[in-house]
């Protein structure tokens, strides 16, 4: 390959041929790598994300528990997106089931713009229970025009529309009445521009995925005392 990831134009095709020429199939990369490698790209994280949709696979530790969470394995290359017409995706076609599965799977069954999880109730109107949809989000691209993004969003946050109307200055002092961690997660969560779900999240919203017997009996079992449970079959 005679181009250079330095010499590309737009974050997600440099980090895919930074991935293959800097760091190499089946090798482990961290996030201060990435972000050393592309120190004025703030959505960089999440360009890496974006490759999965061209046929990336890079494990993080929820697919690969031994990975520490600032690790990520690229295991297999992709389409090659930095070349012509590569990284459009097929606008119009319709969401197959597995491709459905994938993108819930990925998202960890969780409303990726409020993190609300299928059938629990929303903080604000404990009397509507949130549904789970695949949504089309635009995402445009630093080369300008855009792409988009298949996503996991509960039937709220796809409408669009939140009861209750925003108050700048009620969101500004909350924010500052925030303490120690909570208030340390927060403002990274603002700085990189995009909310990271904790481990615990992800978890909570495998444990609500699970069929309701399994749900109840990993309940069951977690409660009595972590991994000393029966495995849930
Ligand atoms: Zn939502």
């Amino acid at each position: 390959m005679d181009i250079s990831w330095r010499d590309l134009q737009g974050s997600m095709k440099s980090a895919a041929l930074w991935l293959v020429q800097e760091v190499g199939e089946g090798n482990i990369f961290t996030k201060e790598g990435l972000r050393a490698a592309f120190p004025d790209k703030t959505q960089i994280d999440r360009r890496v994300r974006e490759l999965r949709k061209h046929g990336w696979v890079i494990n993080t530790s929820k697919e690969e528990p031994a990975l520490e969470a600032n690790e990520q394995r690229f295991v297999k290359e992709g389409r090659p997106v930095w070349e012509a017409g590569q990284a459009t995706l097929n606008q119009g076609a319709a969401v197959s089931a597995a491709e459905r599965r994938r993108v819930m799977e990925r998202d960890g069954h969780m409303c990726q713009s409020c993190g609300i999880v299928a059938g629990d109730a929303y903080a604000d109107d404990e009397f509507s229970n949130a549904q789970l949809t695949i949504a089309r989000r635009k995402v445009s691209s630093a080369e300008g025009g855009s792409t988009v993004e298949l996503v996991t969003e509960c039937d709220r946050c796809r409408i669009g529309g939140r009861a209750v109307t925003a108050d700048p200055g009620y969101v500004i002092q909350r924010a500052g009445s925030l303490k120690g961690i909570e208030n340390e997660i927060f403002r990274a969560w603002v700085a990189a521009g995009e909310r990271e779900f904790s481990k615990l999240e992800l978890l909570w919203g495998d444990l609500q995925s699970l069929p309701p017997e399994s749900r109840a009996e990993a309940k069951e079992a977690i409660l009595r005392g972590g991994s000393g449970g029966t495995p849930i079959g």
